[in-house]
């Protein structure tokens, strides 16, 4: 199809959601995103961005806005408690401003988006939405914040509702939702003289972190070994110190600068796998078709290549169940390599004992020394060549994009731009309209 007029709901208004909005509206959609939350959220910590991600955010012209508050990291590294690394990998170039890994506050990410959405006309994002049902023929009915329910239909459902999706839940795309047993905990501390840079695998797990290049750390730990899952269950921050500073030294300067316990996040991971990511006129994006363990850093990265590749496919004239089909094929097998080798290495994080950890580190060390290995490893991490897509996404729209990934002179900052960018409080619609435009006028029934 050619998504010239067409009309498409994306379901969920994060990382996942709003690129696929931004880009679906650059084909010619016209975007409407339900987000159940009453605004944007500030929560979430640090996030690792890498080149396949950093390609669809150059390709929409936003990779120099990320890049003023993030600290690009050129490797991972992997070391022992006493801090001798026992993986180290290069990120391989893939083209200019392709060779590094960023590492960003979740919420710069969502503000960069939301800049984005705000300026692009198509888009019209309506917080405090919550989708309650949707039909296979393109109806998406939602509660809105006075709680009437309403119904919008639409060419297209892009289900980018998260790991718990409901788009999901009524849809026929035989899931498979496992919960890994697997908790993390996450946190931003002041500072960044700590040189916490890559991951400790220790007795309790992983423990690792990056500076945000905004003069703060962002900082992960493993949450599931019996000492810390009982300070976790009794919100006991000093205990939560003591449990990882008998395991690794560097924890405790870490640890010390958390304020209170509210201040952490703290998650269980879950697994979803599905048989098909597309139901007649739904299709999942992100979490919603294939939420992974964190290990690999690719669960964001992932969704915000569904969102390009969903547009790539749906932007030709093909029939949009062939477009549909054609995404499927490109998607879930590369995605499903991903799942599979971060759930490997959440696996290899926790190896504990007196000598299984040591052949673990023999073999690490030996894959980091194959080179072509390595860069075969982290090549298949990013599931599409970032340089071709880069090209894709930017070709998507009229807005000429350096081969940095840099924006076009001529895009104004989100600063720069016409108007607040914030529309709070509950049921706050945040969108660009044109200027000719009821910015109330087309929600509802009526579309
Ligand atoms: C400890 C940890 C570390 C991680 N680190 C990284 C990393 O470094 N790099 C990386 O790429 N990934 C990382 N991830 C994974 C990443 O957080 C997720 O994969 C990513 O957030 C998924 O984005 P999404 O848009 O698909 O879903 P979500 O971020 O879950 O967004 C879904 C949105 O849909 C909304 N929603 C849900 N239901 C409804 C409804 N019924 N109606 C309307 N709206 C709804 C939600 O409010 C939410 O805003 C990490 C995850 C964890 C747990």
């Amino acid at each position: 199809m050619t998504n010239q007029n067409s009309r498409i709901t994306v379901v969920g208004g994060g990382i996942g959601g709003l690129t696929a909005a931004l880009l679906l509206a650059r084909t010619g959609a016209d975007v409407t995103v339900l987000e159940r939350a009453p605004q944007p959220k500030e929560v979430g910590a640090g996030l690792l961005i890498q080149p396949n991600g950093l390609a669809v955010l150059g390709g929409l012209s936003l990779a120099a806005d990320l890049h003023q508050r993030a600290h690009p990291i050129g490797g991972a590294v992997v070391r022992s408690p006493a801090g001798v690394p026992i993986l180290h990998t290069r990120m391989p170039d893939y083209g200019p401003g392709l060779d590094h890994t960023l590492a960003v506050r979740r919420s710069h990410l969502l503000t960069v988006l939301l800049g984005a959405v705000e300026a692009a006309p198509a888009v019209r994002t309506l917080f405090g939405h919550e989708v309650i049902d949707a039909h296979q023929d393109g109806h998406v009915t939602y509660r809105d914040p006075d709680g009437t329910h309403q119904t919008l239909r639409a060419d297209l459902v892009v289900g980018a509702d998260g790991a718990g999706s409901q788009i999901r839940a009524v849809g026929a795309f035989r899931p498979t939702v496992r919960g890994s047993r697997a908790t993390y905990i996450r946190g931003i501390i002041p500072g960044d003289d700590l040189g916490l840079e890559g991951e400790y695998w220790t007795p309790l797990g992983v423990f690792g972190g990056a500076r945000l290049g905004d003069g703060t750390t962002y900082f992960y730990a493993a949450g599931d070994a019996a000492g810390v899952a009982a300070a976790l269950a009794q919100r006991d921050l000093p205990a939560l110190r003591r449990v990882w500073a008998d395991a690794l030294a560097p924890s405790t300067g870490v640890l010390q600068r958390v304020p209170d316990f509210d201040a952490l996040l703290i998650n269980d991971v879950t697994r979803v796998d599905c048989a098909r990511w597309v139901d007649g006129r739904l299709v999942l994006v992100g979490d919603a078709a294939h939420a992974m363990a964190p290990n690999l850093g690719q669960g964001a990265n992932s969704a915000m290549v569904d969102a390009a590749v969903l547009a790539i496919e749906l932007a030709g004239d093909r029939p949009i169940a062939d477009a549909l089909r054609r995404y499927t094929t490109r998607r879930a097998r590369p995605v499903r390599r991903v799942q599979d080798t971060a759930d490997r290495l959440a696996r290899m994080s926790r190896v504990a004992g007196r000598l299984r950890p040591v052949t673990r580190d023999t073999l690490l060390n030996l894959l980091t020394r194959i080179h072509p290995l390595a860069h075969r490893q982290t090549t298949a991490a990013q599931q599409e060549d970032p340089r071709a897509l880069l090209a894709s996404v930017a070709a998507l729209g009229s807005t000429p994009t350096t081969a940095e990934g840099t924006k076009a002179t001529d895009q104004p900052r989100p600063s720069e731009r016409r108007g607040a960018r914030r529309a709070g409080g509950a049921g706050a619609e945040h969108r660009a309209v044109p200027d000719n435009r009821d910015a109330k006028g087309t929600s509802g029934p009526s579309r």
